[in-house]
């Protein structure tokens, strides 16, 4: 079982960016990624806004985040976790489907998924740059994800 001060799940922005801030802090951090580095800014040619000092695309600056990380030391795992547990004395047991990696603590960066708008016409609306984003649902349940013009 390894060992980290910091399990980061997810590779999008917000992960990438928390694993910068806890091995900043002199924390053995490692980050757990499903599918594509980088996630759904991997997608986006020109951010707005762009961050300080970052590149204008999506795809770079996860790359330049991520190549920032592991030069400062970073493990970047590409394995989707299946669970967290917490066991007795505190400690959380992340999940792969082949091993399982232990820490203190675990931030749980893994996003949202894009969701179609399965509606009648979405499929030209989508080819128009009209998408269904988000898939947060309301208190029955009911999808109130928002529709994006990109
Ligand atoms: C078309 C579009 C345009 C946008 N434009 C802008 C913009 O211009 N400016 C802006 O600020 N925002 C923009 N956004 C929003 C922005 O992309 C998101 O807010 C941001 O990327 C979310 O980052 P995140 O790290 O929270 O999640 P995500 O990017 O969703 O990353 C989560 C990652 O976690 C991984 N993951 C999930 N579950 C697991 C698991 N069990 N194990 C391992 N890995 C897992 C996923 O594969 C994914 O890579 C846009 C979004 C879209 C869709």
């Amino acid at each position: 079982m390894e060992n980290y001060d910091v399990i980061v799940i997810g590779q999008g922005y917000a992960g990438l960016t928390a694993a910068g801030l806890a091995v900043d802090r002199g924390l053995r951090t490692a980050t757990f990624e499903a599918r594509c580095m980088g996630g759904l800014i991997l997608n986006i040619n020109e951010l707005n806004p762009v961050p300080e000092g970052a590149s204008h695309s999506g795809s770079e600056l996860s790359s330049d985040l991520l190549m920032s990380n592991m030069d400062k030391g970073v493990v970047s795992v590409s394995e989707e976790v299946s669970g967290v547990e917490r066991r007795e004395d505190g400690l959380w047991l992340v999940k792969t489907q082949g091993e399982i990696y232990a820490a203190p603590n675990v931030i749980v960066a893994s996003g949202a998924r894009l969701r179609k708008l399965g509606i009648p016409g979405s499929r030209s609306a989508c080819a128009l740059g009209i998408r269904q984003q988000g898939n947060d649902r309301d208190a029955r349940g009911h999808p109130t994800g928002t529709c994006r013009a990109t």
